[in-house]
């Protein structure tokens, strides 16, 4: 462990920046019990991401449950269409080319309901081997499963919340360390719970106002070109 560690896991979560339709005000009006479903999409790009899901879905649904909202996880196929109140979760095995760095675990850009999660390079920031899983304890499944949930959830908060920004400690901020990752727990801070649900609010009420099926598969399994930190 100790500073070799340290150095090697440290990664950037890029996430595009600016103002989104997501980003306004009005959850609230329901009053502080109001509990916002978030549906989520878990897309397995990679193809071998399955062994990660049971606690990577479980710690996202954790964090987020914590923040006020309730999650809903569905494991969908990559054609299968996303409607307006449902977030999908990419599970990739590597960025592309225009974000390419061993220490990007995750991304999300500004318009889109999608979250991308490079599952190599999370299994490497743990000093995991990689390859999807195979060849890895039982222990070393459940703290990649654990850590890839953490990531998901950073991404998740950045698509209700985009004008949140990074925060300098903690899940939001946009260095995480293997401590973070691997540690026995993780929660957002007020501010950050109260933007993600404002969020979540906001996106759940869009089921009803706009209930038609949009197909952004194709678009979504293109890497962003231009992520920002
Ligand atoms: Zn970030």
């Amino acid at each position: 462990m100790g500073r070799r560690a340290a150095v090697c896991t440290v990664l950037f979560l890029l996430v595009a920046v600016g103002s989104s339709p997501l980003a306004t005000a009005g959850a609230e009006e329901r009053g502080p019990d109001f509990r916002p479903r978030l549906r989520l999409l878990w897309t397995d790009l990679a193809g071998a991401a399955s062994f990660v899901f049971p606690f990577a879905s479980q710690e996202a649904a954790a964090i987020l449950e914590e923040a006020g909202i309730a999650v809903e996880w569905t494991i969908a196929a990559p054609a299968r269409v996303t409607v307006e109140d449902e977030v999908r979760v990419l599970i990739l095995e590597e960025p592309s080319r225009a974000v390419m760095t061993r220490a990007t675990m995750g991304c999300t850009r500004r318009g889109t309901r999608t979250a991308w999660i490079y599952l190599s390079n999370v299994l490497w920031s743990l000093g995991l081997r990689e390859g999807g899983g195979r060849g890895l304890l039982g222990r070393e499944q459940d703290e990649a499963g654990r850590a890839l949930g953490r990531v998901v959830a950073h991404e998740i908060v950045h698509v209700l919340a985009p004008g949140l920004g990074h925060s300098p400690h903690g899940l939001m901020a946009s260095r995480l360390s293997r401590t973070l990752l691997a540690g026995n727990r993780v929660s957002l801070t007020a501010r950050e719970a109260a933007a993600a649900r404002a969020g979540a609010g906001i996106l759940a009420a869009s089921r009803d106002a706009s209930p038609r099926a949009v197909d952004v598969a194709l678009e979504e399994a293109r890497a962003p070109r231009h992520p920002r930190r």
